[in-house]
């Protein structure tokens, strides 16, 4: 028991240095409608969403999906961080600083993941109260949830507090309403006013209005910038997804039209992909030393490389040890860099490949290839240097030959 604590511990750990990430959520309705509206500025484009249709005992429902670890080019897994159900109960996940609930410290661990569960078992926000109230919820120290279910009523659950909506809108950024003094990220407190100010003008509860308010407030933030938006209706069991804050494009999604096909599930970014869409063109080899000691920490770049489209290209570099970098987005300064260290003595081949933000990927680069230790680059040098220049290698066997053969003649 104490072992698998250990490990959800160090889960948690690991998504807490993730958790730098903005987000905004809002909820608005009126006395027949509940519109949900989400930014998610995540580092990770590469969404699935899984549709589960109604079996006895479980609600319909969809998840919004992200692969676990982030930007692995091999996730070990997909993790909810959203969905909706049938029964128009929806909720979302947001970022804020640590802040450990102490409250529900002596309770029971939920032996799964507690917010698909109640998406599967709950109709309103106040079932999932009833059930959150009987479990740690250690896991909520730096996220808090919004909950809204269709006849309007929401809450921020942020682990010791419940928020409650007050008046005709509810809004979640990143930042925890209890303890605003913690700060929060990117933005926080300026995308909040933002919505918060939109809502209370706002004159049509509708789901272009909630449109323009997800526009205003989405990311540019190279790395964390808004990766897919999605409004939701509540009462009509109606999804409207956006791709990586282009709101021109809108993907609709029928609940009750997705569970007539069975379980299946999306990649979110297929669901975009222009038909004319081409790969990213073949990297430049990568650069860096090409030689060095086991264990020690290396640096290698790769030049930018283009997209025909003009897409935003993210980067893999393979080390030649059965490794990888997983992907990467160029820093603000177009800069492409990976770090990497060798455990084994040998000669490595370091390749990269570029992917498009709908998954499709260029060629692997021609490889820069690099020793472990040191007093192998010089006859990997020596290798190379004859490689590029094969008419002096036959230059120097000739002499090396003339030189023995006079050798053999004096002797
Ligand atoms: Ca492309």
């Amino acid at each position: 028991m104490k072992r698998k604590i250990l490990v959800l511990f160090l889960l948690l750990s690991l998504f807490s240095s993730f958790s730098a990430s903005g987000c905004t959520g809002f909820t608005a309705s009126n006395n027949n409608k509940t519109l949900v509206g989400n930014n998610e500025d995540w580092c990770d484009p590469f969404t699935f969403i899984s549709v589960y249709p109604p079996s006895e005992g479980s609600y319909g429902r969809i998840y919004f999906e992200a692969p676990w670890p982030p930007l692995s080019d091999s996730p070990d897994y997909l993790t909810s961080f959203g969905g909706m159900n049938d029964q128009g109960l929806f909720y979302d996940q947001f970022s804020h600083p640590y802040l450990e609930p102490r409250n529900s410290i002596d309770k029971p661990i939920f032996p799964g993941e507690l917010d698909t569960y109640c998406l599967e078992k709950c109709a309103t926000v106040n079932e999932v109260l009833e059930i959150y109230n009987q479990y740690n919820l250690y896991f909520l120290h730096s996220e808090q949830q919004l909950w809204i279910d269709r006849t309007g009523a929401s809450v921020i659950i942020e682990g010791d507090d419940i928020i409650y909506k007050e008046g005709d809108f509810q809004v979640v950024t990143n930042f925890l309403h209890s303890h605003p003094e913690l700060g929060g990220y990117m933005n926080a407190f300026g995308r909040y006013n933002t919505v918060v100010g939109m809502l209370e003008n706002m004159t049509d509860l509708s789901v272009n209005y909630f449109k323009s308010v997800c526009n205003e407030t989405h990311s540019d933030d190279f790395t964390w910038s808004t990766k897919y938006s999605n409004i939701c209706d509540l009462n009509n069991g109606i999804v409207y997804l956006y791709y990586y804050h282009d709101f021109e494009k809108c993907v609709q999604m029928n609940l009750s039209e997705e569970f007539q096909n069975g379980p299946h599930s999306y990649f979110l970014p297929l669901l975009f992909e222009p038909g004319d869409n081409l790969p990213p063109a073949k990297p430049s080899a990568p650069t860096g030393e090409i030689s060095g000691k086991p264990k020690d920490d290396y640096k290698y770049r790769v030049k930018k490389t283009i997209d025909p489209n003009g897409d935003n290209i993210m980067y893999l570099f393979d080390w030649g040890d059965g490794t990888n970098s997983g992907w990467i987005p160029p820093t603000i300064k177009n800069n492409i860099i990976a770090k990497h260290s060798w455990n084994e003595k040998g000669v490595y081949e370091i390749k990269v490949k570029a992917r498009d933000i709908y998954g499709a990927e260029s060629e692997w680069s021609d490889p820069l290839v690099i020793s472990m230790p040191k007093n192998m680059s010089l006859y990997l040098s020596l290798f190379r240097f004859f490689d590029n220049h094969p008419h002096l290698f036959s230059l120097l066997k000739r002499i090396l030959n003339l030189s023995f053969n006079n050798f053999e003649e004096i002797i």
